[in-house]
């Protein structure tokens, strides 16, 4: 990075989970623009990128501590924007940024989204439509939670991500089930080591059947620009619900399509959101849509590859990483439209839990008119966990088409090309078994 080029009222603070393939997207999207980055994480253990090295170190379940440190450092090193990619580090940007005094979404505002039972409680107050809803807490005993549910239901955390354990439910059985396999999610090393607050509690929710779509957005001091709207083609009907298939533009009736861009704006609303990216999902059914959630933050992994803004017959579009940092620093060009084709991705299920081997049919499934590109994301030889304790895609195959039937036939085509060779992990040995017998040979 040329530091001659950088000055203080250029530098962008990314706060993410994970340094990955998303950080680089973003990274790079600010290079272009001579923007210096610095990252802010929660996993330092886990930095796979080259930029890295300069990383502060925060814990995002402690935003208040963590917004000190930011502050702390921008002192030395001051900072023009703050970008949260992901749930998690919200709450410390929002807290950060209102200290450094840069537009951001106030403390209040990320954390009624943090958390899904207040968002449910914040958005029902406010008469937005969402299912009936109730939480009870993780040890509490079944059989008393039952007489409350109505069947089917759906299950879920109160802070996770990425439909991470969430479980649809339609009888007694099936509830029993959930909660059991979803409070051993919960009592996961890998799950504890977050702290996450209000994973002691459980949601439970009407299941709302309907098509699905997705909405991204950009909020600019209270108003809400709708970037995208995309369907979900693939039924999410349970009992898990990983996605695949994202696609814009939806072919919902243009009615329909302004309703959930009002709906999404009456819930930034109802939730007090300002400034930022937004990500909010929706199931919509005869009488409209009911909102899902709505999170301050891009949509997730590559996907923001997925849309691309600028005048057509232009060379020069930008994808949404770049709007978004324009945006985050008051640059020029955050205003630009979206391009008028078809845009979509799949995000590359898990179809078993298992150690990932290799992949084959790459080259095939990339030759597929309309594919663009196709990113294997998970690492060989790692395990990967399926839907529901699953929270990673093995990849995602971006395409581009004339019309929104032609792209989803192109990215499901080449989805059938991919082959994933999953082995089953060994059982882990039960730790009394693997301690030596005293005086064993
Ligand atoms: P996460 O934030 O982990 O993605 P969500 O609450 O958005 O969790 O749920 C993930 C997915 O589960 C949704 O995208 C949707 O497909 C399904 N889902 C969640 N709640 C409901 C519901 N009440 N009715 C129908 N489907 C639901």
């Amino acid at each position: 990075m040329n530091a001659a080029s950088q000055d203080a009222s250029k530098r962008l603070l990314i706060l993410a989970s994970k340094l990955g393939y998303q950080t680089r997207n973003f990274a790079q999207a600010a290079q272009k623009l001579s923007v210096e980055v610095v990252f802010g994480t929660d996993r330092c253990h886990q930095l796979d990128d080259p930029w890295a090295d300069r990383a502060l170190a925060l814990h995002f379940e402690q935003p208040e501590q963590a917004a000190e440190r930011i502050v702390e450092q921008a002192r030395a090193h001051p900072i023009a924007a703050i970008l949260a990619l992901g749930d998690r580090p919200t709450t410390t940007a929002a807290y950060a940024a209102r200290a450094l005094g840069l537009p951001y979404n106030s403390p209040g505002s990320v954390e009624a989204c943090r958390n899904k039972l207040r968002q449910r409680e914040v958005l029902s107050a406010a008469g937005l439509p969402v299912p009936e809803f109730f939480s009870f807490g993780l040890h509490e005993p079944v059989g008393e939670v039952l007489p409350r549910v109505q069947f089917p239901c759906v299950v879920k955390p109160l802070a996770l991500a990425a439909s991470q354990g969430v479980i649809r439910a339609n009888d007694a059985r099936e509830f029993s089930a959930a909660v059991t396999r979803i409070r051993e999610l919960l009592e996961s090393p890998e799950i504890q080591v977050l702290r996450e607050p209000g994973l002691d509690r459980l949601l439970v929710e009407r299941y709302i059947p309907g098509a699905e779509v997705a909405l991204e957005g950009l909020l600019d001091r209270g108003e809400l620009r709708v970037l995208a709207i995309f369907d979900k083609p693939d039924p999410l009907e349970g009992p898990f619900f990983e996605e695949t298939i994202y696609v814009t533009p939806s072919r919902l009736p243009a009615e329909m399509e302004s309703r959930v861009a009002d709906c999404a704006k009456r819930t930034v609303r109802a939730l007090g959101l300002t400034h930022g990216p937004l990500h909010a999902e929706f199931r919509v059914d005869a009488n409209g849509p009911w909102v899902l959630e709505a999170q301050p933050r891009p949509i997730g992994g590559l996907c923001a590859r997925t849309l691309r803004f600028g005048v057509e017959g232009d060379e020069g579009k930008i994808f949404l990483e770049e709007l978004l940092v324009r945006h985050s620093l008051g640059l020029s060009g955050s205003n630009l439209p979206r391009e008028a084709c078809a845009a979509g991705v799949m995000m590359i299920p898990v179809p078993q839990s298992g150690i990932f081997e290799r992949v084959e049919g790459a080259e095939e499934a990339a030759a597929i008119p309309g594919v663009e590109e196709i990113h294997i994301t998970a690492r060989l030889h790692d395990f990967v966990a399926a839907w529901p304790e699953g929270s990673s895609y093995l990849g995602f195959i971006f395409a581009r088409a004339r019309k929104p039937e032609e792209l989803e036939a192109a990215l499901r085509e080449s989805h059938k090309n991919l082959r994933f060779i999953l082995t089953p992990r060994l059982p882990v040995a039960h730790p009394a078994t693997q301690r030596m017998p005293a005086g064993g040979d």
